[in-house]
């Protein structure tokens, strides 16, 4: 009855499943053009996810999703409209959830097929993507020798290039201090497939989540970057300015002072970001977005952990237009093990995809749009490069974290040969400005308070955080990776420890 109105709907199972959660479900997705070309024809294990009422199937209907052989998410054509159906129940969202929170493989079916639905009915008039941008991330290695563990530089780069992906090794500015001379020319050679991005700065326990004053928190995050510095000096290598953190830990009361300080972007994955700021209010749409960016704070890049699930997370941030950083470890290129590989064949099936650096994915954060000839540009970091279209001559700057009250920022807009914007507002949207014949533009909003890294003061200085690297290279490189093989192997490579619960060094 509701397609008599000529639009398209979208309909629930008015009597939800009485059966209980299943410990292990099978999804299968369908391969028509209305699921959007990551789930199409995947298929996955969900551990306790509830049950959907069997959707009844009538000649001509698609179905675009099955639980254990039973449809569950059909689609069909009544009087020229779609009529899209859901057999699993919609969420009830309290006003402190967030849309991450039925974002995980076991509730996705809840909501994956309302997004879908959205997504297709707004195609037209929705913001569009640059390519998706992905990066396999290392954490942890060192550079002083040619093999870290399980990892062999070249080797490393010899896959990058063989199986078309690119990875970033997330160095501790600790282990900054020498770095292998024929490491060197491997990272040379290679950049940007393989890079290096900052992994803490002496990677203690939990370092970016303890409390600290804003001077401690400057003082650090200055050390991390002068260290950094000098190993691009003096060993010729350019480190991205976006940091990893360790354990995956990250307060939020570190993002104003990474904003300050020239960092890019942070990686961290969202159910962690929410576990260490219990106290801060997000808006319910955390989780969804392409890029969490809030007033004063570098952006958050969604991080992959390597887990069970971690394939339907890869595919999910594809459909979320998310960057995809897959977190790894040494353990994760052992004998056996299957992670880097079936990533990245995953990542180079789908469209509208692209390998970048750390520095290349947090540049590409942003949306746009065409309104004649005027390009609109949504920005979702604070410093993206974006490719012109043929045709445009103005473009119009959108910033959504700011609501016209707030502190000022610097907006910069810089064609190929000269700046062609400077200005220092709070204004949401700045523009039209005009453009010239550049074919990229660069565009960045900074603070206004920048802080040169330079003029901090550099932390007192401790030993424990050397005697820890020791142990964790020791660890890293000997006997513990033994042991951490063994996990790889009964779980058949496709689990692994990870920093978050794998770090068996004393907290401190
Ligand atoms: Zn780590």
């Amino acid at each position: 009855m509701a397609a008599s109105t000529g639009l398209p709907v979208f309909a629930v199972a008015a009597q939800p499943s009485t059966a209980a959660a299943r410990k292990s479900t099978r999804i299968r997705f369908g391969d028509d053009a209305a699921l959007s070309a990551c789930w199409r024809g995947y298929c996955c294990e969900v551990r306790d996810s509830a049950i959907g009422s069997a959707l009844e199937e009538a000649v001509g209907d698609v179905v675009l999703a099955w639980q254990d052989g039973v449809p569950i998410w059909t689609q069909r054509r009544v009087v020229g409209v779609n009529v899209m159906m859901a057999a699993l129940p919609l969420p009830l969202f309290t006003e402190r959830d967030f849309i991450h929170d039925y974002l995980w493989p076991s509730e996705l079916l809840h909501l994956l097929p309302l997004l879908q639905f959205l997504r297709n009915l707004t195609r037209a008039e929705d913001w569009q993507s640059p390519p998706t941008p992905a990066c396999l991330v290392v954490d942890d290695p060192n550079l002083h020798l040619r093999t870290y563990g399980y990892l062999d530089f070249q080797r490393l780069a010899d896959d990058a290039w063989a199986q078309n992906f690119f990875v970033s090794i997330a160095m501790v500015p600790l282990d900054s201090w020498w770095i292998g001379r024929e490491v060197r020319e491997i990272f040379r050679q290679n950049a940007p497939r393989i890079s290096i991005l900052l992994h803490g700065n002496n990677h203690t326990y939990e370092e970016l989540a303890c409390p600290a004053s804003e001077a401690e928190i400057l003082s650090l995050l200055s050390e991390a970057l002068r260290r950094m510095e000098r190993l691009e000096n003096e060993a010729g290598m350019e480190v991205c300015r976006v940091m990893e953190c360790p354990h995956c830990a990250i307060a939020e009361d570190r993002l104003e002072p990474m904003a300050k300080l020239g960092y890019e972007a942070a990686l961290a994955s969202t159910a962690y970001f929410l576990k260490f700021n219990p106290d801060v209010r997000f808006r319910s749409e955390l989780g969804a977005e392409p890029t969490l960016l809030t007033e004063k704070a570098v952006p958050i890049l969604p991080r992959i952990q390597v887990y069970a699930d971690w394939e339907t997370d890869v595919r999910l941030a594809a459909f979320l237009r998310q960057p995809m950083f897959l977190a790894t470890h040494h353990w994760d290129f052992a004998h056996g093990s299957h992670v880097v590989q079936d990533f990245a064949e995953i990542v180079n099936s789908l469209p509208d995809v692209c390998w970048a650096s750390p520095k290349g994915a947090a540049r590409a954060c942003y949306q746009f749009r065409q309104v004649g000839d005027v390009l609109h540009i949504k920005l979702g970091s604070r410093l993206v490069d974006v490719a012109v279209g043929r045709g445009m001559r103005k473009v119009v700057v959108h910033r959504p974290w700011l609501h016209g009250k707030d502190e000022s920022e610097l907006m910069v807009l810089r064609g190929e040969s000269k700046e062609l914007f400077r200005a220092v507002s709070s204004a949401a949207v700045i523009g039209p400005i005009s453009l010239d014949e550049s074919t990229v533009l660069e565009l960045s909003s900074s603070l206004l308070d920048k802080v040169d890294s330079n003029s901090v003061s550099a932390p007192p200085r401790r030993y424990w955080p050397l005697v820890r690297r020791f142990m964790a290279e020791v660890r890293d490189r000997s006997l513990l990776g033994v042991y951490l093989r063994g996990q790889v192997d009964e779980s058949n490579g496709r689990r692994a420890r990870s920093c978050e619960t794998g770090d068996a060094l004393p907290r401190e």
